[in-house]
């Protein structure tokens, strides 16, 4: 579709008046395979076929540039959801298949939401997920003034004045965040260290998980499901991840009514009130919105006590076990990535008409973005199914076997 007055459908080129039923036929079109036969322009070519016509060439053919192929078709945010809001994903018949079932996790999650928002009045919660950012004292303050201020009628018991009273409270009900983490031991015997440590423990919650928790937080028409049709020898791919050629090799690698849930794995250094940290992060992929809400923070990256002398940080050796233990974290985690890439996710999310249908996904890892000790070099491409990260150590790489579809993980040296 193109510019205002005179919209035109991009695949058929026919003009299209605004509001028109033909306009909504069309739009659907875009969410069909190139092989479809009542795709429009595919019946156009169809009807076209029987006059056979002799391409004469007198001059030298151009060839679209590069940069045109990037290009993004002029559209708009509402255009972008119409469009998107085309076809919508229907519930999903797994029980044959052995497929990991995340929904009893997401039933007791929301049962654990629901304990939480009861456990303090309603008004505690509007006031204090305002400010849960804040620092702890001015949190105190904060709840203290407005109570005194303002609650004398709520139950004192329902209004917590503190941040460290709030955290006791919430200590006294099950526990939700063991059934998702992940504890994997990393033994560093032969490095022999000054501190004398052997091993460290990293600790992370599943990356399907967190990717689970971001994407129920998108809007259902923000999430893409289905590769957008591509005018044959005139593609673009800049509009989106839905355009792209990546997400169409994800979508034909999965089992015929499940989709592909695109994982983006990336950590990088950061630092704030005197300290600093590696937070790891999981990012749903099938999204095209750059929002932190996409975001998941899965874990912070395990460090040795000798990391704290200037002295030993200066050695060869310091890189090579910082590096190190980067591989053995990021091998942790593709590991439970590869497991569910193999055997599917069955879960609970909400499509366009905001109902919340069972299907079955496929984790995909789309974008993998490591940061990297010599800055200089360039810190992240992308490849397809799986990433890479330029360096002298070798990366771990997950990728797509061709025979069998699995995916396998790989140290790639570059
Ligand atoms: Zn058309």
């Amino acid at each position: 579709m193109e510019r205002g007055s005179s919209l035109r459908c991009y695949l058929c080129d026919t003009v299209l008046r605004n509001n028109d039923q033909s306009r909504s036929n069309h739009m659907r079109n875009f969410w069909k395979s190139s092989d479809d036969p009542t795709r429009c322009d595919n019946v156009q070519i169809s009807l076209n076929r029987r006059i056979v016509t002799v391409p004469l060439i007198t001059m030298p053919v151009e060839v679209d540039p590069v940069v045109s192929m990037a290009r993004r078709r002029p559209s708009t945010w509402h255009r972008e959801r119409e469009v998107r809001s085309r076809y919508a994903v229907k519930q999903c018949e797994v029980s044959t298949v052995d497929a990991q079932d995340l929904t009893l996790i997401q039933n007791r999650w929301d049962e654990k939401l629901t304990e939480l928002s009861q456990l303090n009045d309603s008004k505690f919660w509007r006031l204090f997920l305002a400010m849960y950012t804040l620092s702890g004292t001015a949190i105190d303050s904060a709840l203290n003034v407005v109570k005194k201020m303002f609650m004398s009628e709520v139950d004192p018991k329902r209004f917590p004045i503190s941040r460290r009273s709030l955290l006791e409270k919430m200590g006294t009900l099950t526990p939700f965040w063991p059934q998702v983490l992940h504890t994997t031991r990393i033994d560093l015997s032969r490095f022999e260290l000054p501190s004398g440590t052997k091993e460290i423990c990293f600790k992370f919650v599943d990356p399907i998980w967190g990717w689970l928790v971001a994407a129920r937080r998108q809007h259902p028409l923000e999430l893409h499901w289905k590769p957008l049709a591509q005018r044959l020898g005139r593609e673009l791919y800049g509009q989106g991840i839905h355009c792209g050629q990546l997400f169409k090799h994800a979508c034909a690698s999965v089992p015929r009514g499940s989709f592909p849930m695109c994982v983006g794995l990336h950590w990088d250094g950061t630092g704030a009130h005197g300290l600093s940290s590696s937070p790891i992060c999981v990012c749903v992929g099938n999204s095209n919105s750059c929002k932190s809400d996409t975001q998941f923070c899965i874990g912070y990256m395990p460090h040795v006590p000798d990391e704290k002398k200037p002295e030993w940080t200066k050695l060869v050796s310091a890189t090579t076990v910082k590096w190190y233990i980067r591989q053995q974290c990021a091998a942790a985690i593709l590991k439970v990535l590869e497991e569910a890439a193999c055997r599917g996710i069955k879960c609970r999310l909400s499509n366009q008409h905001n109902e919340e249908v069972i299907r079955l996904l496929y984790p995909r890892l789309t974008s993998m973005n490591l940061t990297n000790l010599r800055r200089n070099v360039s810190s992240a491409c992308r490849i397809s199914s799986g990433a890479r990260s330029a360096g002298e150590e070798g990366v771990a790489v997950h990728l797509r076997n061709a025979k069998d579809m699995t995916s396998r993980t790989y140290l790639v040296y570059l």
